[in-house]
């Protein structure tokens, strides 16, 4: 394995005797892209002042390629190769598109210089930083508006013209702080593709409130609460994790990870056909409040539990790959498909169950036999009369 770009030990910042950070170990490989979340107050902007310089750490180390940063001042920790996006866009409004990126291009050049040596054109290195800036432009998708001063920009395009000239400066390591906040849906999927696509030459670090935008860019998660690690791992993983559910709902779950993910299961089914109907909800509720308990006072409860959870859909292909056994395959298909019959079926309905059954791999013959159980149970439930 390389040597991490990034590794922080036993990190303690103390505001006034309060541990903003508490004995926070971290490490991130280079070219990785992580996620940072944690609910407010979780130390993730301090996280990112330590790694800046910005706050000094009362105790505990923080290394950027092996070299100790407690030593080097705010100012020469940028010139390390750490750049910083913060949460409000700062660019220069009456500037160009153009103009913004070519000054954060040479920073280190004079604002002046750097002006003029783009109108008049002279020299072989304005025209290779011609070249950059083009390539920029290209990269956070704004060539079309190279030459607009960038005040006439979305609130997302001067986010993107903000983290195309950080990218500028050439840094190793991106820290991007809540790069979505206020973004229409669009505008966030195009800054996490942009993000995705400077992974491929950056290690970055984002912090992010959004759920959304965190499933969409995020391979690594790191959960922050009270100055320290809760978990890490991947989005999937971290979503059932009890201890994440517990700090963002205030209170834990008393379903298991096993369980959570059947209930995920099931709420993606119910969503497959872009309607999640009353009766899939209680249909979803009744079955694994059943299957999860015996009691049926615990029954009850559950049942409000698990309505807690049944948020959006995540991928099939993520979800269904995790079921340990055929056992648990077995119930999936079971609810899966009495969801889906508990409501009209359409065509966006019937494909996703398709996509679900090309995922469970159970033997045709066990299919045949778990759907027509469930039609058996259904004309039982539903004309009670006729038997
Ligand atoms: P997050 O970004 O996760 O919301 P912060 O890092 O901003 O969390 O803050 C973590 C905790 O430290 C909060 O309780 C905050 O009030 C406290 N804190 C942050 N900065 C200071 C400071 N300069 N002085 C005193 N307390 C601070
Ligand atoms: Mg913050």
């Amino acid at each position: 394995m390389p040597a991490p770009i990034l590794e922080i030990d036993n990190l303690t910042v103390s505001f006034d005797g309060f541990k903003a950070l508490n004995n926070l170990t971290f490490a991130m490989q280079p070219g990785e892209l992580r996620v940072i979340i944690g609910p407010n107050g979780a130390g993730k902007t301090t996280f990112l002042d330590i790694i800046t310089g910005k706050v000094q750490p009362t105790s505990g180390t923080v290394r950027f390629k092996g070299k100790d940063l407690r030593k080097i001042p705010e100012h020469q920790i940028s010139r390390l190769g750490i750049g910083r996006k913060f949460q409000t866009p700062r660019v220069y409004l009456n500037l160009t598109v153009r103009e913004n990126l070519d000054l954060a291009a040479n920073r280190r050049k004079n604002v002046l210089a750097t002006l003029f040596s783009k109108t008049t054109g002279a020299g072989k290195s304005a025209s290779a930083d011609r070249q950059t800036v083009i390539r920029l432009l290209e990269t956070i998708s704004l060539s079309s508006k190279a030459d607009l001063p960038a005040k006439l920009l979305s609130h997302g395009e001067k986010q993107r013209l903000e983290i195309g000239m950080l990218v500028a400066q050439s840094p190793d390591l991106l820290l991007v702080d809540e790069p979505v906040a206020g973004l229409t849906d669009e505008e966030t999927e195009r800054v996490g593709d942009l993000l995705i696509s400077l992974a491929q030459s950056h290690s970055i670090i984002v912090i992010e409130h959004d759920m959304e935008f965190v499933r969409q860019i995020a391979r690594q998660v790191t959960v922050l609460h009270q100055g320290s690690v809760l978990c890490e791992g991947t989005m999937d993983e971290i979503q059932n994790d009890p201890r994440v559910i517990e700090v963002y709902l205030g209170q834990a779950p008393t379903v298991t990870p096993d369980q959570m993910r059947m209930l995920r299961i099931a709420a993606a089914m119910a969503w497959a056909d872009g309607n999640f109907a009353p009766e899939q909800m209680r249909v979803i509720l009744t079955r694994l409040s059943q299957q999860f308990s015996d009691d049926p006072a615990h029954q009850a409860e559950l049942r409000e539990e698990l309505k807690n959870y049944l948020g959006k859909e995540i991928a099939l292909e993520t979800l269904i790959p995790q079921l340990a056994t055929e056992t648990e395959r077995e119930m999936v298909l079971r609810l899966s498909y009495e969801i889906i019959h508990s409501n009209t079926i359409n065509q966006a309905g019937s494909a996703v169950y398709q996509k679900l059954l090309e995922l469970l791999a159970l033997p045709p013959e066990r299919v045949e036999a778990i759907e027509a159980e469930v039609q058996a149970q259904n004309t039982e439930v539903s004309t009670p009369e006729a038997n």
